[in-house]
């Protein structure tokens, strides 16, 4: 289904009360103030997160919060490549024993591998480091350096093999980057550990990914998706409980002699996915699920990466092609807009 721009209302962010993607938002600052609701913010994963869970028991609730940011802290220092984290040691040996998150994670990347038949690849960890996207300085590879990249890529060549613990990783001259899946696992292990702990209405929200349970005080969580080209709009949504989560061209880019680069990337060319997506936004069970197909959608482009959402079970999902059009899945302003949100 396609939606020109436009039909769909988009609401400007200072006239309503929405969690923003990025930022500490209206909503937030309002909960803050409302006794019944306890808002925490963090830097963490290189994003602002925010958590909120509405229970009358303000220190219970805090406690709680403290143990989700806990969930997420403990991914991130497993998972950010960077020298000593179990995921830098295992790039470096090429493999090893793996610890049960890790072996989730992977699981879950090389399904999705499969699915999309290599748009979603976990091992493009040399080519991310050759673009630098995000650390810079910015200017586009070589052909040849491009090339060389790609060639020490190739989701095919991991191995992973589980054991009750955990299990034991082989990486045929590649290296992992968990980048395009991992925040959402994060985001699911804060939340699980939220229920644990007993409460049932909250949002974590990372950056703008986000995984819903429950309501706030018998409404609906209200939250805000990133308009890709004009920052002070969002799209208001009432998620069903799941996750949200948005991979957009807007999030990380530079820009070279009029040309945009971004940090998706296409593991056929080696270069950031033109195949006309800006955004991308699934809603799943799962934030693993959700992050895993938002990027793997944003590779495939507008149309097959349409044909992947609908024919996943239980996802629904939204895509902006370049155009600015909006392609929505069939159940999408049911399950993800909402009543709340119009
Ligand atoms: P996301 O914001 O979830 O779309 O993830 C983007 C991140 O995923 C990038 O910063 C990279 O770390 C990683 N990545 C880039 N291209 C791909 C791809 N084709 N498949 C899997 N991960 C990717
Ligand atoms: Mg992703």
């Amino acid at each position: 289904m396609v939606k020109q721009q436009g039909l769909r209302r988009h609401l400007n962010a200072a006239l309503i009360a929405v969690l923003c993607v990025a930022g500490i938002s209206l909503l937030a600052r309002k909960q803050a103030e409302d006794p019944d609701v306890y808002v925490e913010t963090r830097f963490l994963m290189d994003t602002l997160v925010v958590i909120s869970v509405a229970h009358p028991d303000r220190e219970a609730a805090k406690v709680a919060v403290g143990g989700a940011f806990d969930e997420l802290t403990k991914i991130d220092e497993m998972m950010a490549r960077k020298e000593g984290t179990p995921l830098w040691e295992l790039n470096e040996a090429g493999g090893g024993t793996a610890p049960v998150e890790i072996v989730e994670v992977v699981e879950a990347a090389l399904e999705g591998a499969g699915l999309t038949v290599g748009a979603f690849d976990p091992t493009l960890a040399g080519l991310i480091d050759l673009w630098k996207v995000k650390e810079g300085p910015h200017a586009p590879p070589s052909a040849k350096e491009v090339e060389e990249a790609l060639a020490a890529t190739g989701w095919e060549r991991v191995r992973l093999e589980k054991t009750p613990n955990g299990g034991s990783l082989s990486l045929y001259s590649v290296k992992l980057d968990l980048g395009g899946i991992g925040k959402g696992y994060g985001v699911d292990l804060a939340a699980a550990s939220l229920t644990e702990a007993g409460f049932s209405d909250f949002i974590v929200n990372a950056g703008g990914d986000l995984s819903v349970s429950g309501d706030k005080k018998g409404k609906p969580w209200r939250v805000g998706i990133q308009h890709p080209r004009k920052s002070d709009e969002v799209f208001a949504a009432s998620p069903q409980k799941g996750a949200l989560i948005t991979s957009g061209d807007y999030e990380r880019y530079f820009e070279w002699e009029g040309k945009r680069y971004h940090h998706i990337l296409s593991p056929v060319t080696g270069h950031p996915a033109r195949t006309g997506c800006v955004s991308v936004t699934v809603w799943a069970d799962t934030a693993l699920r959700a992050d895993m197909l938002a990027t793997a959608a944003f590779v495939l482009g507008p149309e097959e990466g349409l044909k992947l959402l609908e024919s996943q079970q239980g996802v629904e999902g939204m895509i902006i092609d370049e155009k600015l059009n909006e392609l929505v899945t069939t159940a999408f302003d049911e399950k993800v807009i909402g009543d709340e949100g119009r």
